[in-house]
């Protein structure tokens, strides 16, 4: 059975306008634009629910839909994913490709193309999929390294905390379902049990902590930019000579390197 709107969005923690609760139509704040949430417009509530339709719009982003596609948007899980939970599994397997859903497809630039030409979308569907997990394998490899920087910071217990809210914040921007999960799980592994994409954010990590080490910088925006940088510098060696399976790349970095000035 179709879930109601309002349920979901107390789920996830909206706020709403209470005048309108009850209503036919409820007015929230909208967290997709967050235009309502910006200073000085603390009385404005751009979403609205419809309670009747289980439809929902933003008046200021124009963000619309179901209450499916709504589910699907606040959770990060897919359409099809967050339909089987209400519906049951469908008979027939849908391609990956097919389960990604909107926010996920603008994050690797194929959204609007499967807007545009949902048949020219199915026969791409092969490079949508290889996006995907190209992009993911790439935000697993950075937020693993940065989780290990956050990790390893001592006698700093309050910046630790800020920066790992960061991360956890990060790791929901990036539309992979669990990703802080996983983070976690490699984590507590020993390194040479991880999977490969937690060994690259362990060298890369390791960088980055000496770097910041080195300049005593454990600023966020200075962390996350040794750890973009040095990624790419993997990246860029990785396509000069490929690794070979059991073959240990390590990364250099010289230690008088100051990415800040
Ligand atoms: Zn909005």
């Amino acid at each position: 059975m179709l879930p109601e709107i309002l349920t979901v969005a107390e789920e996830y923690g909206i706020t709403f306008n209470p005048r309108y609760l009850g209503k036919k139509e409820t007015l929230c704040k909208c967290t997709f634009c967050e235009e309502d949430s910006k200073p000085g417009k603390g009385s404005k509530y751009y979403l609205s629910l419809n309670t009747q339709d289980q439809v929902y719009k933003c008046w200021y982003c124009g963000v619309s839909g179901g209450v499916l596609d709504f589910e699907a948007k606040l959770s990060g899980i897919s359409y099809n994913k967050v339909r089987e939970k209400y519906f049951g599994k469908r008979k027939k397997p849908v391609h990956p490709a097919e389960s990604l859903n909107t926010h996920q497809l603008r994050l690797i630039g194929w959204a609007e193309y499967k807007r545009n030409d949902r048949y020219e979308f199915k026969m791409n569907r092969e490079s949508v999929l290889r996006d995907w997990k190209s992009y993911e394998h790439g935000e697993l490899v950075k937020h693993f390294a940065l989780f290990m920087v956050v990790a390893h910071i001592e006698n700093q217990a309050e910046r630790q905390n800020e920066l790992l809210q960061y991360v956890i914040q990060s790791c929901h921007k990036t539309q992979i379902y669990l990703l802080f999960n996983r983070l976690l799980a490699e984590y507590m592994k020993d390194e040479e049990e991880r999977t490969s994409w937690a060994k690259e954010g362990t060298e890369i990590g390791r960088a980055a902590w000496k770097v910041s080490l080195s300049t005593y910088d454990f600023r966020m925006e200075k962390v996350v930019c040794n750890v973009v940088f040095l990624y790419h510098l993997l990246v860029m060696d990785q396509m000069k000579t490929p690794i070979k399976a059991g073959c240990k790349k390590e990364i250099v970095v010289n230690d008088k390197m100051s990415f800040a000035n």
